[in-house]
Parts: structure tokens; sequence; C-alpha cells
């Protein structure tokens, strides 16, 4: 494994302290409270948060709340506790928000230095005036308004402020000269005299109706990290071209100002993380909501019972650099597999159980059998299990007539069952006749066969602690890489078997324990703040796949996810 600091020490960001090398180094993470977290945040989180804690600083968790239409309370919640499940702990939790004051304050500073007027141009003005439409730019020009003096400005904004405009009547617009004194081709939109405050007449969920005007992202975001002294405020790449107007902002106003540097987003083919799409999926109860196990949502991955430590492994692993990350489901998988596989202990479940009777187990029935949680890691342990005539095996591993290519049972078959010290060799089995399915074998031990050709997983009855669960198989949610492109839209993409259930697995008893100790200190890299739920308890089920507790569990009732296979496609 690789050193967990490497994108801290090599690459961008190493880069971007060596800039500016300034302790202590504080960072924010700033997400717009309109939506659950998904897979691309983590990458945001991992470098605002991480690179802050490598250099020994802090990072501010801040909610950018300036846009009322969108936010609601249960997203506040849902991405605090994302970042600390993550292991990360905010240094303070402000809101853009809260500084509404100030920023109106400022705001007002500038229009007396003269570099904002409010501008009552329509969109279509506005377009005209910065060059026309794409690709048939005119000369750039700025509007009449631009002329008013100081006094008229100031008079016209509190105007906006006092409720005298409606929505898009009017708005304060920066005067960023760059508008007309820079060439046709090579000028930066974002210096084209961008709004600074528009007239919205909504209610603020923390606010209330304080205001009828609120602040850009353009207007709030740079003045914030100001207020917060963050040193260095990493943000994505589509702010490559912000970054100028972020320090004409600062420096205009003569405030403190942190360094602005971008880093490529990270994606994920073959699902959807759109929120307008995922809300699709919900309402359409195609998902189980928001938290879906087969969603790239944190809530949802989450679920699944991916462990915090496999997804900040996997982002150290690709690494920061300033181009975007599109990776496959497969090479997140293949991470997960690889972390699971050296944490988390093992256990035998049975997805569809069929009863073996052993005729010739009486002197076994009732031993009690010691077997390691993990055949690599000695410090996790053993647990106990204890042998019946009756086992249950998997139908999968049945056939009902014998066939040279299959190693596992069959009536005059032998196979190994694992950690057992005999194999057993089939003798007869009934069926069910109307469903045609087997209902019962009968066995006995081959004391002959030292050396199986095969070992299949099995569980005692439920009378010494097997349990009966639900397992809920998890399959890609899509039929294509692609599903937002996909013919007839993405709902026409969905794979139809994305979610198998198994209503009658057993799991064995070593399950209550592996759910005692979880989280494992050895697996999940769950931090003291963001201790497991039910997720934690995971384990890989020998033979099938890694598992996890879903939290749809009772007190009588297991139900598990299957987080990943054990081999790429396999269990397709
Ligand atoms: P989305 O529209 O997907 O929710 P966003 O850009 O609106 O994303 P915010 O909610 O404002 O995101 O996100 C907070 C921070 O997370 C921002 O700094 C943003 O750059 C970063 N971020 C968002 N998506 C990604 C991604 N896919 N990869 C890396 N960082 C991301
Ligand atoms: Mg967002
Ligand atoms: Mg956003």
């Amino acid at each position: 494994t690789i050193d967990p600091n490497n994108m801290f020490k090599t690459g961008f960001l190493e880069e971007v302290f060596k800039i500016r090398p300034m302790k202590p180094v504080f960072t924010r993470f700033p997400p717009e409270p309109n939506g659950f977290l998904h897979i691309g945040h983590a990458k945001a989180i991992a470098v605002n948060f991480g690179f802050a804690r490598y250099h020994g600083g802090q990072c501010y968790l801040r909610y950018d709340d300036t846009n009322p239409e969108a936010e609601e309370q249960v997203y506040f919640d849902a991405i605090l506790e994302m970042v600390e499940w993550l292991g990360f702990k905010p240094y303070k939790i402000t809101y853009s928000s809260d500084n509404f004051q100030k920023l109106y304050d400022l705001a007002e500073k500038l229009i007396g230095l003269e570099k904002a007027y409010v501008c009552q141009c329509s969109d279509t003005e506005i377009k005209l005036q910065r060059g026309g439409e794409k690709g048939t730019a005119g000369p750039r020009y700025r509007c009449r308004h631009a002329e008013k003096t100081v006094e008229e400005n100031l008079t016209e904004f509190r105007g906006m402020r006092d409720g005298k405009y409606k929505p898009q009547e009017a708005f304060l617009r920066m005067k960023q000269e760059l508008i007309i004194t820079c060439s046709i081709t090579d000028g930066n939109p974002q210096m084209w005299d961008l709004a600074a405050y528009r007239v919205l007449d909504k209610p603020h969920y923390r606010t209330g109706d304080t205001w009828k005007i609120y602040p850009t992202y353009d207007f709030t975001h740079c003045l914030c990290d100001s207020f917060e002294g963050i040193t260095h405020s990493l943000c994505t790449t589509e702010f490559v071209q912000s970054r100028v107007s972020y320090e004409w902002l600062n420096k205009t106003l003569e405030v403190y100002e942190p360094m602005q540097r971008e880093y490529g987003r990270l994606s994920i083919t073959g699902t959807l993380l759109s929120k307008r799409k995922i809300a699709k999926l919900v309402t359409e109860k195609i998902v189980r909501g928001w938290n879906d196990p087969r969603l790239y949502t944190l809530i949802g991955i989450k679920r699944r019972g991916v462990p915090p430590g496999a997804i900040l492994e996997f982002v150290n692993e690709l690494g920061v650099t300033t181009a975007n990350s599109v990776i496959e489901i497969k090479r997140f998988d293949q991470a997960i597999r690889k972390y699971l596989e050296r944490t988390v202990p093992r256990l035998m479940l049975i997805l569809d159980p069929i009863p073996v009777v052993i005729d010739d187990a009486d002197e076994l029935d009732g031993k009690t059998l010691t077997i390691p949680f993990s055949p690599k890691d000695p410090k996790m342990g053993s647990h106990d299990i204890t042998f019946t005539k009756t086992v249950y095996i998997d139908r999968s591993d049945f056939r009902e007539e014998a066939d040279p290519s299959f190693f596992r049972l069959a009536p005059g078959k032998t196979v190994g069952l694992l950690q057992v010290p005999h194999p057993i060799k089939a003798v007869s089995f009934t069926k069910d006749d109307a469903t045609g399915k087997v209902t019962e074998i009968r066995a006995v031990f081959d004391k002959e066969t030292k050396k199986p050709k095969a070992y299949i997983q099995w569980v005692p009855t439920e009378a010494v602690g097997s349990r009966k669960t639900e397992v809920r198989i998890y399959n890609s949610l899509f039929k294509s890489d692609n599903p937002g492109d996909a013919p007839g839209g993405f709902l026409n993409d969905v794979n139809p078997d994305s979610e198998v259930i198994y209503p009658d697995a057993m799991v064995e008893s070593g399950f209550d324990e592996v759910k005692r100790r979880a989280p494992w200190p050895e697996a999940a890299g769950e931090s003291e703040l963001g201790k497991g739920g039910p997720e934690s308890v995971r384990f890989q089920a020998m033979r099938i796949a890694y598992f996890a507790m879903d939290s749809d569990s009772t007190d009588d009732r297991i139900v598990l996810n299957r987080i990943v296979a054990l081999k790429e496609d396999s269990g397709k």
C-alpha cells in the first residue's frame, strides 16, 4: 500500500504548498447545502481537510448558503455526518449567510470605491455588452448604468435592499474594468462586470425575511475565504477563470488575500451523480432512497458498507492533479476489495440453503470447531462454531446428476466442508414435486478421501446459533457506461437485476461476534468521530462476497448488503 499522505507530498498539492509555504494552514470545504454529497465530494473533503491536517493546520466546514431557493436542513446534517464519517473534524462550522451584513457593508464600500454600480439591463442587453453570443463576438461595451455617481448607486442599492425592486429589475454589478480594456479574443468573462447582488424575494432558512437581496458566488466566496483567513483556497478546475475575479475583489477591497488554486474533479462512469436525476430515481421508486446502496451518494456508499478508509485510500491512490479523473465503477470496486481483503473477518454464509443430513455424524454432532477469522491475520482471532448433524449448503453447490466438470456435491460425489475434518459424500436427495426443487440431501462422511477436489461453505442449524438473514446483492444500477446518454433517457437504462434478494439466507453464529466487535479496529477506518452504524458490521462471506449489515436490520431480522464481489465480474 502507498503512503496515505502521498497526495499531499507530491504533485499538485505539494506545489500548492510550495507556492505559499505559509503556516498555520487554513482551508475550507464549502458545500452548498442543496443536496447530498457524492463520491466526488469525498475527494474535495480529502483534499481540503487532509491538506490542512497534513500541514498541522485546520479546515472549516463552511455551508455556502447564499441561494435560499434550494437549501434545506436535512442536507446540513447529512453533510456534517459525512465529513465526520470520513474521519475529519471541522475547525469551525460556518455559514456564508452569517456574513450577510458584512458582505453588504463591503458592497457599499465597493460602490464607494467606484467599483460597483446598480444595473438594470436585461439578460439580452447584458449578453450584447459581453460581446454577443459565443462565436459571433461583437465589440464589448459597458452600459449607461455604469456612469452613475456613487450617491446614485448607493441610493439604488439601498433601494434594492429595502425591496423597491422586483427580482430581475436591478442587480449590483462589479466594475471590473476589463470588460472594456481586454481584447475581444483573449478576454476572461469572469472580468466582464460580474453580478455581485441580486434581488430575490425569498425567505432564507437561516436569516428569514431579513434580506431581499442575496450575494452571488463570485462576490461571496472570496470574501468569506478572506474573513476566515483561508491560506489555501482549493477548488475544482471549473473555477480556473474565476481566480482573477477572486483576486480582484479581495485586492480592490483591501482585505486579507487567500490564494486560490484548482484541482481536477473526480467522477465515476456507469452511474449518475446529478441531483435531478437521482431525485427522479427516488421518486420513481427505482431505488430505496437517496442512501440506496446502488447510488454513489456518500450516504449510499456508506449504507452499502464501504469503509471510509477505503474511500480515502482510493482518492490518495488516484492522486491530485489539475486533470479531472473519470474513473470506472470497477476501479473503485477494486480499491474497496483490496481494502476489505486485508481488514475484515471471514464467516460462512449460505444464500440459498438446502439441508444436508449427514447420517453418520453422531460423533461430531454438537462438537465445537474453532475457526480463525482470517487465514492471514492471527490478530483477528478466532471463533467457535458448533457442528450439527444437519448442515446447510448452498443450492448452487449441489447437482442432481454428477458431472465430470463439477467438483462439488452430487450423488456419489465427495466435497469438503470448510474447516470440517472429513469431507462428505452425497447418498440421495428429495425433491418437492410441485416446485421441482431439492429439499433435502442425505450424505455420509467420506473418510477415505483425504484431499477433496473442492471445499464449500456450510452453516449448522439455527438451534446452535445460525441466523436467518435477508441478503441483498447489488449489481450496477445501469446497463451502460453512460446512462446519462442512453437512448430513451437514463430510466430506460436501469438494470432490472440491480438488486437481487435472497430472503432465506443463513449466516453462522460467528456473526454475533463480528457484530459485537464492529467496527473492527483492523478494519474499518471509522474514526472516533464517525463511529459506525450497522454498516460497520462487515465481513467476507467465504466464496461469496463482502457484506455489511443494512440499516433495515432489526433485533430479530438481519439484512445484509453486498458491498462488493470477491472478484471482478463474479456474482453477476
Ligand atoms: P454538485 O453540483 O455535483 O453537487 P458542486 O460543484 O455544486 O457539485 P458543491 O456542493 O458546491 O459542489 O461542493 C462543495 C465542494 O466540493 C466544491 O469546492 C466543489 O468544487 C467540490 N466538488 C464538487 N464536486 C466535486 C467532484 N466531482 N470532484 C471533486 N470535488 C468536487
Ligand atoms: Mg452541490
Ligand atoms: Mg455548487
